[in-house]
């Protein structure tokens, strides 16, 4: 294995992991805020660096059927939210490709 080679993002609000503070996502990239994690609020985001993608699993949603990857800091590899791979409900298929992360997992890094 060789490093892990970390993206630095640049903007006036940046999102970055809450454990160690690995950049992970823009104010400018967050599309949403009103949504529910494993741990309470979370936000979709359009893009997100610096993590891990998990094996596809099929999750029930109260928005339905999805199947997601759970995402993981690349660094202290902390669960963070998940990925949408797919929505089986047309209105939901906005999110696919999409990230979830967990506010309570967030922090300010600028
Ligand atoms: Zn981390």
């Amino acid at each position: 294995m060789g490093m892990v080679y970390r993206i630095y993002l640049e903007g006036e609000r940046i999102y970055g992991c809450a454990n160690c503070k690995t950049h992970l996502a823009t104010i400018h990239s967050m599309m949403s805020r009103a949504f529910n994690g494993q741990h309470g609020r979370a936000y979709l985001f359009e893009t997100v660096v610096n993590i891990i993608e998990g094996e596809p699993i099929d999750r029930e949603m109260t928005t339905g059927k999805h199947t997601v990857r759970d995402i993981s800091c690349c660094k202290c590899r902390t669960v963070l939210g998940w990925k949408y791979d797919r929505a089986f409900e047309p209105l939901q298929q906005y999110k696919e490709g999409k990230y979830i992360l967990e506010r309570n997992l967030l922090v300010d890094v600028q």
